[in-house]
């Protein structure tokens, strides 16, 4: 095995009784994945079934306001609206090039849970879901489309009852299951090779991102922002720019209610260097080790740890990483819908609210892309809560209470 780290980061430290299973996503990774077959039926699925490429959308009222042009690249209109489905279907097509018959993955919220069992579906691969049990009654409408999908939703009720105990399961799954099975990883993080593979599927955005860029502007952006949780939107949209000194990569975490002692989703820039889920990273941990509990508004940003190349960008300062509390990503996921018509998903809008709260930071006159990583219509329930009011919903919330 050629374990990849990026920087004093990454590697893969896992049970012995993983690293056959992992061997064999290495081997395909390597031997399958760049062959011009592969990447010819990959294409084909992205632009015909999944809807790609994505747009790159000016929006003209917000440029006015904030001094700069402000750019959208569009990860909200992939099939199932977000960009996990690069991924997803990258894993899929590789699971039956590799001679497998089923996929199986974790899911917290559940759109990754989502988007894998369409692909499972489209490829006609089974499908296995692990999900916290606590997770499965927040979210039973996920729950639901994976169900109509084919898929098999598995409840864990051990430990806390969500993520993290269901990637405890899901490994122990593919221990047992590791013949018919590739274990479909949700983001760019978990052990070598996952934080490449992941990262490699999802550099379709920042390769079509830095193509569009030129068209449109002619010149490469000033700025690319992407919100961070587990890290695959931000590394595939930064991916497209690495090699370009002069455009400056930002990445914008969760901080949580931002309240003294409150829990919060930014790794790295609240964390320090551990492992967790089989990579070396930067966590949210105690002094002697223990995983802290993450918190986020958005639940896609939840999660303790980031993936390691992050952290690599981070120490090299190729990239930095920002923070923005619940209550700016609520108010920037108002400011866009109304200034440009386009729902942003409640991860999404730390990225935009970072940019509408820095704007002294971004060139005047210049052109910043933000990743809008996925749509804003499965965050209803979660703007209804906090913003009911502003949208006259609050007496018939008193009405139901
Ligand atoms: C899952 C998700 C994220 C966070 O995952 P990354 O791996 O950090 O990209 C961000 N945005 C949306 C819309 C998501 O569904």
């Amino acid at each position: 095995m050629n374990i990849k780290y990026y920087g004093e980061y990454g590697g893969c430290f896992v049970p012995e009784i993983l690293m056959p299973p992992l061997l064999e996503v290495e081997k395909a990774m390597d031997e399958i994945m760049p062959s011009d077959d592969f990447q010819n039926e990959l294409k084909d699925l992205l632009a015909n079934y999944a809807g790609r490429e994505t747009p790159l959308t000016f929006c003209p009222t917000l440029s006015r306001e904030l001094g700069f042009n402000l750019w959208l690249k569009r990860e909200d209109l992939v099939h199932t609206g977000a960009h996990k489905m690069n991924n997803t279907l990258g894993q899929a097509l590789l699971a039956k090039r590799m001679g497998k018959k089923a996929l199986l993955a974790e899911t917290g919220a559940g759109q990754h849970g989502v988007a894998t069992a369409a692909a499972a579906a489209r490829l006609g691969l089974r499908c296995t879901i692990f999900m916290g049990a606590e997770d499965v009654e927040r979210q039973s409408m996920n729950v639901m489309r994976m169900r109509v999908f084919g898929a098999d939703v598995h409840a864990v009720d051990s430990g806390t009852r969500t993520l993290k105990d269901a990637i405890n399961e899901a490994l122990r799954y593919w221990i047992s299951n590791q013949d018919s099975t590739l274990y479909c990883f949700g983001t760019a993080a978990g052990p070598h090779p996952f934080p490449e593979l992941v990262a490699r599927f999802q550099s379709v955005i920042g390769t079509e991102a830095r193509k569009q860029c030129l068209e449109r502007f002619g010149s490469l952006p000033d700025a690319v922002v992407a919100c961070v949780g587990g890290g695959s939107n931000a590394i595939g949209i930064f991916r497209g720019f690495l090699d370009d000194a002069s455009v400056r990569l930002i990445g914008v975490e969760a901080a949580g209610t931002g309240e003294p002692g409150s829990f919060n989703s930014a790794p790295l820039n609240l964390g320090t260097p551990g492992v967790l889920h089989g990579n070396r990273t930067v966590l949210l941990q105690t002094q002697d080790g223990q995983i802290e509990p993450s918190h986020s508004i958005a639940a896609g940003l939840d999660y303790p740890g980031v993936g390691p190349e992050h952290a690599y960008l981070r120490d090299v300062h190729r990239a930095t990483y920002g923070m923005v509390r619940d209550a700016r990503a609520l108010e920037a996921f108002q400011r866009l819908s109304r200034s440009e018509g386009i729902l942003p998903a409640m991860e999404s809008s730390h990225a935009l609210a970072w940019v509408f709260d820095h704007p002294d930071e971004l060139p005047k006159g210049g052109n910043v892309v933000v990743n809008l990583s996925g749509r804003g219509d499965k965050d209803m329930d979660i703007v209804k809560k906090y913003l009911g009011a502003v949208y006259g919903f609050a007496d018939a919330e008193k009405q139901e209470a």
